[in-house]
C-alpha cells in the first residue's frame, strides 16, 4: 500500500494512540505510515471515533456551533427539526452553528439529551407544543 502524503511503499504499521478532536480527547485505532506519520481509519473506526467524540462531548458540554453542528448531525437532526423542537426559527439555529449568536447553555443540554436519549427527548420537548 502506498502512502497518500508522502508516497512510501509498504510503510504502514497498526497503530493504536490518543488523539484530540473538537478538544475532546479520543482513543484511535488505524494503520500508521512510519515514513511521515500519516494515520488511516477504516469506516467503522471513524464511526467509532464520532461517537466517542460525542459522548465527550455531551459530558463535558457543547461550547462552540462547530461542536453543536456535529453533534446535531451525529444525533441524525436536520438544522429545521432541532429548530422545530427547540421552538426558535431555523435561521437561529444556523446562526448559532456559525457562531453569528450565542446558543443558551439550556439548548447545548437538551441537544445532548436528544444524542443519548433521542424518543424520549423528543417526546418531551414536543409536549410544549409547535
Ligand atoms: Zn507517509
Amino acid at each position: 500500500m502506498r502512502c497518500p502524503t508522502c508516497h512510501a511503499t509498504d510503510s504502514f504499521h497498526d497503530w493504536s494512540g490518543r488523539i484530540e478532536r473538537l478538544g475532546v480527547e479520543i482513543s484511535e485505532h488505524g494503520r500508521r505510515c512510519g515514513g511521515c506519520g500519516e494515520t488511516l481509519y477504516d469506516l467503522p473506526e471513524v464511526e467509532r471515533q464520532e461517537r466517542e467524540i460525542a459522548a465527550g462531548l455531551v459530558a463535558r458540554g457543547v461550547r462552540s456551533g462547530v461542536e453543536f453542528k456535529f453533534l446535531r448531525k451525529l444525533a441524525g437532526l436536520q438544522a429545521n427539526e432541532v429548530a422545530a423542537l427547540f421552538g426558535v426559527r431555523p435561521e437561529t439555529v444556523s446562526r448559532w452553528e456559525r457562531g453569528t449568536i450565542e446558543f443558551p447553555r439550556t439548548a447545548a443540554f437538551a441537544l445532548g439529551e436528544l444524542y443519548v436519549h433521542p424518543r424520549l427527548t423528543r417526546q418531551k420537548l414536543a409536549a410544549f407544543g409547535p
